[in-house]
């Protein structure tokens, strides 16, 4: 878990947001953590669009 995490699943951040946090992060982030936070970007995402 690190911070956007944190936020994501609090929905504090938008998924937009937190992609920005990502690359300003990814630098001291685990690559494989990266890669999970990218999927889960993925499916708030998906859960999200359609959605007003
Ligand atoms: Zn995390």
């Amino acid at each position: 878990m690190c911070l956007i995490c944190v936020e994501i699943a609090k929905s504090k951040m938008s998924v937009n947001e937190a992609r920005q946090q990502l690359r300003e992060m990814r630098l001291g982030m685990d690559k494989d953590h990266i890669a999970e936070v990218e999927a889960k970007l993925d499916q708030v995402e998906k859960a999200t669009s359609g959605k007003p």
